[in-house]
């Protein structure tokens, strides 16, 4: 049903913006097409068959830029008959018939909570020469039961949940994508077996709000328990997660990361403000006492955790005063990376038409000195790394500067970024590999290896990118999910400065 009018396949091509859970859709976006007999269209081909742009709507300009990048593929689609666009994502959710008024030339709006039928509706508006909209106000299927075409065959994304009952007042996230749905834990559990047997090594648990995981079937433990059933998985080597919530972050989940020996010891809390009155004002409701006090029992309970965290500044009405307590929590916090974002109205959120609204190089100011202050406490505590032996898991071209330097790269077990010299192994190690190396410099967000690396494992996940296989998971997992009765709701997005 999808080849061209010559009988070969049609090809697409994914253009992802946003966030990890958009990167984590465009999976299964690309999943979904191949499926239904699509081809990934190559590298250089300026000219595929189907284009799709999973969009996010939380960066300022977003709607600027996607109409930009739509008006340049309009001459493109002009000289290739039967070229379709299709545009999903927060934006399209949010912008809905709105985009096709303004780029007619687009052939298919999807929303959030139905990727599933993006490739009916490329085929109908094919058949019907007319532009197919179809935005739902919740979720008809999880995403995770739709098949997915992973990225990479050493690490996978597996959503927990999807949608966020919270009411940050910069986020757009709550009206896009839903109160949250959680996914069974059986489900979740099998996804990951699935993955492991296809050689993955890490796994990255997804959902706006892991803390508040359980939220729906009314088990508040729920995440702890999930991490220490991650555990039990042979031949899972890491586990991590994204993001937490300081308001539902439960001791429990220290004592699981503490005691689950693949459950890495990396820990991405988001601060947003360290000031309790710009916390207030972002409806964030813990306080900095809160936050410094999770980050002191995690320090207890492991102390080679990495810290990471997001932070906005310049929200509106937030003081010199306000500023200054998030520069003293950065330096208690001692975070080993960190997000940074200037506020920027997004509209439709309500902090977007708040009072106090800073002037453009008020936060420009103020963020140049929060990067000094970040930077001077990340290079404190990669230095401290230097001498140390750490486990890399080694990654596809991580850092460009790698081909110049002829350093591989890849993470440290707590996160880290490590570009190493591959010493007397280059040539024989794989993405995927596992190589343990001795840190010779720190820099603010980097760690380098310069001497000859101490082992190198050769696994699964290197055979896998060896042979060029990525590892693909079927829609339908064993105890599949059906979502429906309740009013479901909606597929993730993270690092959207939020959480
Ligand atoms: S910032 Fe995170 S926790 Fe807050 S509403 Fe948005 S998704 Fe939910």
């Amino acid at each position: 049903m999808t080849t061209a009018a010559a009988g070969s396949p049609r090809t697409y091509q994914v253009r992802t913006y946003g966030c990890q859970m958009n990167v984590h859709d465009s999976e299964r976006i690309s999943g979904l097409l191949e499926q239904a007999g699509y081809v990934r269209a190559a590298e250089a081909d300026e000219q595929p068959d189907v284009v799709v742009f999973n969009t996010c709507a939380v960066r300022e300009n977003a709607d600027n830029r996607l109409y930009g990048n739509l008006g340049h593929l309009r001459p493109v689609k002009d000289k290739h008959p039967g070229m379709q666009i299709a545009v999903g994502g927060c934006l399209a959710q949010k912008d809905r018939g709105e985009i096709v008024r303004k780029a007619p030339w687009v052939d298919v709006v999807f929303g959030t909570h139905n990727i599933g039928s993006l490739p009916v509706l490329l085929e109908r508006a094919r058949h019907n020469t007319a532009a197919e909209v179809e935005i739902l106000e919740s979720l008809d299927v999880f995403p995770s039961t739709l098949p997915t075409r992973r990225e990479s065959t050493y690490a996978g994304w597996v959503s927990i949940s999807v949608g966020c009952n919270n009411t940050c007042t910069f986020c757009i996230v709550p009206s896009l994508r839903g109160k949250e749905k959680d996914r069974r834990p059986g489900d979740i559990l099998s996804e990951v077996r699935a993955l492991v047997d296809e050689g993955v090594l890490e796994v990255t648990l997804l959902g706006q709000n892991v803390n508040s995981y359980g939220v729906e079937f009314g088990d508040r433990y729920a995440f702890g328990k999930l991490l220490r059933a991650c555990g039990d998985i042979d031949g899972l080597e890491r586990v991590r997660f994204t993001s937490p919530h300081p308001k539902d972050f439960t001791d429990d989940v220290i004592a699981a990361m503490a005691e689950t020996p693949n459950v890495c010891h990396s820990l991405h809390m988001p601060l947003q403000s360290g000031s309790d009155d710009v916390l207030r004002a972002m409806r964030r409701s813990y306080r900095s006492e809160r936050y410094l006090g999770i980050i002191e029992k995690v320090r207890a309970a492991m102390p080679d955790a990495a810290i990471t965290t997001d932070i906005i500044v310049g929200f509106p009405g937030e003081t010199e005063a306000d500023f200054e307590r998030t520069l003293d929590v950065v330096r208690e916090a001692r975070f080993s990376s960190a997000f940074t974002f200037q506020y920027s109205k997004r509209p439709g959120t309500p902090a977007a038409t708040m009072d106090g609204q800073l002037p453009k190089q008020v936060v420009h100011e103020r963020y140049e000195r929060l990067i000094a202050t970040v930077e001077e406490i990340t290079w404190a505590e990669n230095r401290k790394l230097v001498g140390e032996t750490v486990e890399v898991l080694v990654a596809v071209g991580e850092g460009r500067k790698d081909e110049r330097t002829g350093r591989l790269s890849g993470r440290a077990r707590d996160g880290r970024l490590v570009h190493f010299d591959a010493g007397s192994l280059a040539g024989q190690i794989r993405p995927g590999d596992i190589v343990h190396t001795t840190v010779t410099y720190a820099a603010p967000h980097h760690l380098n290896a310069d001497g000859e690396p101490l082992a190198h494992r050769r696994t699964r996940a290197g055979d896998a990118a060896e042979a060029g296989r990525a590892p693909r998971t079927p829609g339908v997992l064993l105890g599949l999910p059906t979502i429906g009765a309740p009013a479901a709701v909606p597929a993730p997005s993270g690092g959207c400065a939020a959480h």
